[in-house]
């Protein structure tokens, strides 16, 4: 491993990312990896196989993110593989219906039994905008409200208050996002049924939907309080509007059937991405086959994709769903309890307040001594502990998310060899954010 301190250089890296920045704004195809928040260069990866990532200097990571959920068999998982070059011979894409597509949409509706019918599309962000153009279209109705943290892809209306890359970068809103579209969003603080029983009051006849993340991981992990969920649900079937659960992150994730197989709330609608990909540019929303009929061509409500239901991305994500059976998610919990527990005594040792917070095997860590039920909370962390803690562990050949409002992540492939990686590198870590100064 490297024997350089923080901060150390990643010369190849830092070429790729000098390259990069001529050509794409940043230097990134998506905010969150271009490491602003953390600072430094953002490792240019060249390979990954189970729970590592090897960058383009040729470190090895023990990788915490798993491209932000989906590889949760780890990286280059063989059967995946497999199933990805067969589906690859046979054609990349044809326009047409194809049996795979039914196949995933089958294994979907056979895992989440409030999902009647299923429409693929091709990222999170398409399927939240769409299940919300069917839920207004549904209702009638132009309102919808979200909550502050909560990050539903880069939906015009729903970027307000989000989570994620928004929340990393503190913006309150996003300059080409015009009043129109923000003016019918409402947002909430998450966990506060009061607050939605009163813009529900404020508002009669007019809410189409409530979407949430149906337990959010876009602040760093922040579950519902019990009954919450249950609360939206029925204050929105009170009130003639739609519940949706984004389950984008959560989804094959927090159980076989989701966080959906843990709480047992029941949605009208639901949105997936990132494992059903398993890699591939895979999503989906569904749910309640009354509501889905309105969705072209058997109803009015317009949503298409050329890339939908793609051959290749289909094969990745049924092979994945495949292989997720019970004890996949018994391995995947127990080494991130494993992990919890090694970060929580670390820390602890070092004097640091913090807490970890955990929905099923999503967890993350706030610097901060007060439990975290919503984003004002979160953003009152000690961020910058962050910041130290990341750059030694990352220094030591642990790739963390680089920013403290995302969820870590672990896959099945996480075993006793990578643990000892994370399990060695963390008393530094705890120090470096123990004398972390803001
Ligand atoms: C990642 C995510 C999205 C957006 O998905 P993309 O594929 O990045 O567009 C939407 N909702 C949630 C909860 C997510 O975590």
């Amino acid at each position: 491993m490297s024997e350089l301190a923080y901060p150390y250089e990643a010369p190849a890296s830092q070429a790729l990312f000098d390259r990069a920045a001529a050509v794409t704004p940043g230097g990134v195809n998506s905010p969150v990896r271009a490491f602003r928040a953390v600072g430094g260069t953002p490792r240019f990866m060249v390979s990954g196989t189970g729970p590592y990532l090897t960058d383009a200097d040729g470190r090895e990571y023990v990788d915490l993110v798993c491209s932000w959920g989906p590889m949760i068999l780890g990286h280059a998982h063989p059967e995946v593989v497999a199933a990805v070059q067969e589906a690859v011979a046979r054609g990349t894409s044809f326009g047409t219906p194809a049996e795979g597509e039914v196949a995933l949409a089958e294994a979907m509706v056979e895992r989440v039994a409030p999902l009647e019918e299923v429409r693929l599309v091709s990222s999170g962000t398409e399927a939240t905008m769409s299940a919300i153009r069917l839920a207004r279209g549904f209702t009638q109705r132009t309102k919808v409200i979200k909550f502050a943290g909560c990050y539903h892809g880069h939906v015009d209306s729903l970027l307000a208050a989000a989570g994620s890359g928004v929340a990393t970068f503190a913006l309150p809103d996003t300059p080409g996002v015009t009043g129109a579209q923000a003016s019918d969003t409402i947002v909430l603080p998450y966990n506060d049924l009061e607050a939605v029983h009163a813009a529900f009051a404020a508002h009669p006849g007019e809410i189409a939907c409530v979407i949430t993340e149906a337990s959010p991981g876009n602040m760093g992990v922040v579950p519902p309080l019990p009954g919450f969920n249950q609360g939206l649900k029925d204050a929105c079937a009170a009130n003639g509007a739609l519940f949706v659960s984004d389950e984008v992150m959560t989804g094959f994730r927090t159980s076989r059937a989701g966080w959906y197989g843990v709480e047992g709330v029941v949605p009208d609608l639901m949105t997936f991405g990132k494992v059903m990909g398993g890699g591939f540019p895979a999503a989906a929303f569904g749910g309640r086959a009354d509501v889905m009929a309105h969705l072209a061509p058997a109803g009015p409500v317009y949503q298409a994709g050329t890339l939908s239901g793609n051959p290749v991305a289909t094969a990745a994500g049924l092979a994945q769903l495949r292989l997720l059976d019970d004890a996949a998610y018994e391995k995947v919990d127990a080494v991130s309890a494993q992990i919890q527990g090694l970060v929580t005594e670390a820390l602890a040792k070092e004097s640091v307040a913090h807490r970890v917070q955990t929905a099923s095997n999503m967890f993350s860590v706030f610097f901060t001594d007060r439990p975290v039920v919503n984003y004002e909370d979160a953003k009152a962390q000690e961020s910058f502990r962050f910041t130290a803690f990341f750059h030694s562990l990352l220094s030591s050949g642990v790739y963390l998310p680089p920013s403290s409002f995302e969820s870590w992540f672990v896959s099945t492939a996480h075993d006793e060899r990578a643990v000892q990686r994370i399990a060695d590198a963390l008393p530094a870590a705890a120090r470096a954010a123990a004398e972390a100064t803001a």
